[in-house]
């Protein structure tokens, strides 16, 4: 049986960020003001190394070059998921991203960036900004200039428990106090549209509205086909989240005990709450690990709650 692949986050520092993931994941913080725990990645920007076992101390990116059977062979230049865990003390800058297209042409050939949230914890009342109002581009640029964001932005409501996909070209932002888990594809690229007056260190960041302008979606397609809520999913059951050409995600509420098998390259996990075992390995909240390619069965037996992906 192959082995787990235990990953060690790696943590950023950001102007919202908080320190609540101390407390909620039992993770050792950098700082207080921790916004994003990159539990799964092999970006530049943050490449985590694999934790214990065969490969200790490797990154994700040298796995992914030099053990590609590891994840079934995958024909692909880079490992294609990034998941973190985002601690939103304050609101995050509004922004859109775009898609692979674009990204190839106007940002010498990066990847574009699709992105779905899961919302570990939330205040009530809790809105994300998703999308916008305007109707034509016009109206959106008039809209922006004149700094309308409140005539402008979507609003949509959120419980724990929601799922919610964010395309390529969606305006977003995520607003105070919400904690979720992201999985999105493996790229840094942000257009950020709006960031309320803030300054960082005494600077503003910067602003990328023309290019922002020019991947938005117009109009916004209904949120009702970008939100699942799945707080009266059923147990002991592979749920699936979303399924698009980048990634496909699920959620699992394990209790008791509860098998599968996937014939996938290989299947990310987040263990979001609770504790218990797979395969006889004892995982809990807060660990982020890989299932290589020919895991097999996959036993899970506890009291918890897991977020599974693959391409
Ligand atoms: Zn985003």
């Amino acid at each position: 049986m192959a082995e787990l692949l235990f990953l060690k986050p790696v943590f950023k520092q950001t102007v919202w960020g908080g320190n609540r993931m101390r407390k909620d994941f039992a993770y050792y913080l950098p700082g207080e003001n921790t916004g994003e725990c990159w539990g799964v990645s092999a970006h530049p920007d943050g490449d985590c190394r694999i934790q214990s076992g065969t490969f200790r101390g490797k990154k994700l990116s040298e796995l992914w070059r030099e053990e590609r059977q590891l994840f079934g062979n995958l024909d692909m230049e880079e490992f294609p998921i990034l998941v973190k865990i985002i601690d939103a003390q304050d609101k995050l800058s509004i922004q859109v991203h775009p898609g692979n297209d674009y990204a190839r042409k106007n940002e010498n050939g990066a990847k574009g960036k699709e992105e779905c949230w899961y919302i570990l914890d939330c205040p009530q009342e809790a809105a994300l900004v998703i999308g916008h109002q305007a109707r034509s581009k016009e109206q959106l640029k008039r809209l922006i200039e004149a700094g309308e964001w409140e005539k402008l932005i979507r609003r949509v409501p959120i419980k724990k428990g929601d799922f919610i996909q964010i395309n390529a070209g969606t305006m977003h932002a995520i607003t105070a106090h919400v904690m979720l888990l992201e999985t999105q594809q493996n790229s840094n690229l942000t257009y950020r549209i709006y960031d309320y007056g803030r300054k960082s260190r005494g600077k503003a960041r910067k602003l990328h509205i023309e290019k922002g302008l020019e991947v938005m979606n117009v109009p916004e397609s209904p949120i009702e086909g970008s939100i699942v809520h799945t707080q009266e999913f059923p147990e002991n059951r592979l749920n699936q989240l979303i399924l698009t050409e980048h990634y496909q995600v699920w959620e699992v509420k394990v209790s008791g005990e509860f098998t599968f098998a996937r014939n996938v390259p290989f299947l990310v996990m987040t263990v979001v709450s609770g504790r218990g075992f797979l395969n006889g390995v004892f995982i809990r909240k807060g660990r982020h690990f890989i299932l290589p390619w020919g895991f097999g069965r996959v036993k899970m037996c506890g009291a918890m709650q897991i977020i599974v992906s693959t391409v």
